[in-house]
């Protein structure tokens, strides 16, 4: 499969898999408004930016010249607010929005070491070894999350990276990576 159509796949069997866990009522607090995971200044590997500078593309000229005005945000550059955050909290890319973006509200596992230290808030031992999970501190504030709402971001991890060295190929360096900010800025009409 062409990498872009594996990427999208992947990103709509993550959307699957967090609706799936609302289904089943996991205590997850996210919503349109809610950005307290939006308080970072992102960067995503080139067959993430695709579908981000398409999206951005799509907007009207001025929100374009909007977008790329507030990629000169010194709140931005400090990495305080993702230069996607609107005013109001909604994601200006929200469709194409990265895997990292899409799976944060999620309890997520990860192999021992990748987690801050103060981030992780559970282990777990299962058939690949101990995980060490961490989640949203909005989140799961009754009770801790149950083991089939737990997305292996650890193996996510691992299928973007194999998806994008396919996407750059052989000669392409698959660990370049371009910043939200300058996606926005690169979006100005004449740019
Ligand atoms: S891309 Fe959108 S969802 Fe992701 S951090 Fe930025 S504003 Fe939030």
């Amino acid at each position: 499969m062409d990498p872009r159509e594996a990427h999208a796949a992947l990103a709509a069997r993550v959307d699957a898999f967090e609706a799936a866990a609302r289904e089943r009522g996991a205590e997850m607090r996210c919503g349109a408004g809610c950005d307290a995971c939006c308080r970072v200044a992102l960067s995503v590997c080139s067959l993430e930016a695709a579908p981000i500078r398409e999206a951005l593309d799509a907007l009207p000229a001025a929100r374009r010249r909007e977008l790329a005005a507030r990629a000169e945000d010194p709140a931005g550059r400090a990495g305080e607010r993702c230069v996607m955050l609107e005013a109001d909290g909604r994601c200006a890319v929200y469709a194409a929005r990265p895997l990292v973006c899409r799976s944060q509200g999620l309890p997520l596992a990860y192999p021992p070491g990748v987690v801050p230290e103060q981030a992780v808030r559970a282990h777990l031992e299962g058939p690949a070894g101990e995980q060490e999970l961490t989640w949203c501190p909005l989140n799961f504030v009754e009770s801790p999350p149950a083991g089939e709402d737990v997305l292996d971001a650890g193996r996510l991890d691992e299928a973007l990276a194999t998806l994008q060295r396919a996407h750059v190929g052989p000669t392409g360096d698959p660990l370049a990576r371009v910043s939200l900010r300058e996606l926005a800025a690169s979006t100005a009409p004449g740019a």
